[in-house]
């Protein structure tokens, strides 16, 4: 008998296992399938951390993090976000992955049931169900924008919490402001929680990033510092949200963190002196136009791709994302198999986290299976 417990079966991979085997053996890949921006961490953010291990800020912060940090980050989200916090309200946790952790663990209970829209980015409906919530899919096909009406309609008295992801992984989404009023209504209307995961809020190319919980207060803002900052190896993120839930994590973060890296926290706070700087938006929006344009003259119909920096993709002939992931594979390509982010398996997901000379190798092979199918 094994010895692993059941809950591991939830982030079951075993479909996709040997496909990205083979691309994990590729020599030279064209990889545009991880979501890391092509920037390094910017030398400021670097030398505040080294300043930090070099003055010995190196043992436990607060389970909550440093309070210069929290309240930086109050002012950026009152200031950037409008959402109405203060230092107290705002916890600092190991990126934003183990804060959607630590949130499901502060709010659900078992049997509680977690809107997730499909597309989604993995740990949401995962981790949920890990701790023995109900995942609710609302599919947001074909244009992946939420479908109000279908958000109502998947409402029961056990709904617990909404989750929203815009800008959008895995599809690039940026959702209006006019609808997420609707979504804070509904909630409102329900009593329901929301999370907003807005960790590509600066990477907007059409419309506008808007803050859910600058007028829904029950909603639970998590970002971090992994994509705007070049930071994903530094693993730190924040959460701000109604006091007794922040509570309630600081709780849990005491016998599950102990305390962030008190070296990335200070590095954390040298960023957040720096206001992202305008050219990564337009270096990213001429990424997306590229991938984009490259993707429509091969025949495909895009949608999304307004923000972050991913497209969600049909894969052509009626390939499922396996037949696609194999063909692009044997030609050096890496994509993600659609069914790491759905229920649907049709579908591959572009990174354009890469530089402009591998989007335009990764489009090219693109081309080419799409012109000559199986
Ligand atoms: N949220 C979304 C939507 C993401 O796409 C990612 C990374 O790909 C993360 C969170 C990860 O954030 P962190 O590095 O802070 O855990």
């Amino acid at each position: 008998m094994s010895f692993i417990a059941q809950r591991v079966g939830y982030f079951d991979s075993s479909d996709f296992r040997d496909a990205v085997k083979k691309q994990s053996e590729l020599a030279d890949p064209i990889d545009l399938s991880i979501g890391i921006p092509e920037e390094l961490t910017p030398e400021h953010v670097k030398a505040a951390g080294i300043r930090a291990i070099q003055e010995d800020k190196t043992t436990y912060t607060p389970a909550n993090g440093l309070l210069e940090l929290r309240q930086a980050l109050a002012e950026k989200l009152k200031n950037e976000n409008g959402i109405n916090c203060s230092a107290s309200n705002v916890t600092i946790v190991p990126g934003l992955t183990t804060g959607q952790l630590l949130v499901y663990l502060a709010v659900l209970d078992p049997g509680d049931e977690v809107i997730v829209f499909d597309p989604y980015y993995p740990p949401y409906p995962h981790l949920a169900s890990m701790v023995g919530a109900e995942v609710i899919y609302v599919s947001t096909l074909p244009t992946f924008q939420p479908d109000i009406a279908a958000i109502e309609a998947s409402i029961t008295n056990k709904t617990k919490l909404i989750v929203i992801n815009t800008p959008n992984n895995p599809s690039g989404a940026v959702y209006s402001e006019a609808d997420l009023r609707k979504i804070a209504a509904i909630a409102e209307a329900n009593n329901i929680l929301l999370i907003s995961d807005e960790i590509y809020e600066h990477f907007v190319y059409d419309g506008k990033h808007f803050s859910i919980g600058s007028v829904y207060p029950n909603t639970i803002t998590m970002n971090g510092f992994s994509k705007e900052h070049a930071m994903t190896g530094w693993r730190v993120g924040y959460v701000t949200g109604p006091q007794e839930i922040i509570d309630a994590i600081n709780e849990l973060q005491q016998y599950v963190v102990m305390s962030s890296s008190s070296i990335a926290q200070h590095a954390a706070l040298a960023a957040l002196q720096h206001k992202p700087a305008d050219n990564l938006v337009h270096k990213y929006q001429a990424k997306r136009d590229l991938i984009v344009r490259g993707l429509g003259e091969a025949g495909y119909q895009i949608h999304g791709a307004q923000g972050a920096f991913y497209a969600f993709v049909k894969a052509p002939h009626n390939m499922t994302d396996i037949e696609f992931v194999e063909r692009a594979t044997e030609q050096g390509l890496v994509v993600v198999p659609g069914r790491a982010f759905s229920k649907l398996h049709g579908y591959f997901r572009i990174s354009y986290g890469a530089d402009k000379q591998t989007l335009e190798r990764g489009l090219e092979v693109i081309k080419k299976i799409t012109q000559r199918p199986v």
